[in-house]
């Protein structure tokens, strides 16, 4: 008789493992799906402030070369670097380097120029368009 029990209680503890394995993969899943959510948040976060500080440094170049100049950044032609303006001599963006450049056309034959600022030179012929 004992062993007719110990039978039947071995066969209800398969569906109650099965059922238990399920409940262990829901609550996985769940987990899974919040952890996913707080991620794309994050991500949308960081997107978001990626755009912000994209915007504000596009503010500031817009201010930066807000100088009165009706830039023309086409100064490759007159021995200056590529996209900067020949008029007042500023990169249409700023710089990576620590100098906010101010290009100057330089003296000589070929055309060239050289920064008012730090005193780069910058040589078309020479370097195309290799500057910083
Ligand atoms: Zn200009
Ligand atoms: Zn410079």
């Amino acid at each position: 008789m004992i062993k007719q029990y110990f039978f039947i209680a071995m066969l209800s503890m398969i569906p109650a493992g099965i059922i238990l394995y399920f409940l262990i993969q829901l609550g996985k899943g769940l987990l899974g799906m919040v952890s996913d959510r707080t991620l794309h948040k994050e991500l949308d976060e960081l997107a978001a402030h990626g755009e912000a500080r994209r915007q504000a440094r596009e503010a500031l170049n817009q201010k930066r070369l807000d100088n009165g100049c009706t830039h023309e950044f086409d100064g490759a032609l007159g021995g200056f670097p590529p996209d900067v303006c020949h008029k007042c001599g500023l990169a249409r963006t700023k710089p990576n380097g620590p100098c906010d450049h101010v290009w100057r056309a330089g003296e000589g034959g070929a055309p060239n120029s050289r920064c008012e600022k730090c005193g780069r030179q910058y040589n078309p012929s020479k370097e195309r368009g290799a500057y910083a």
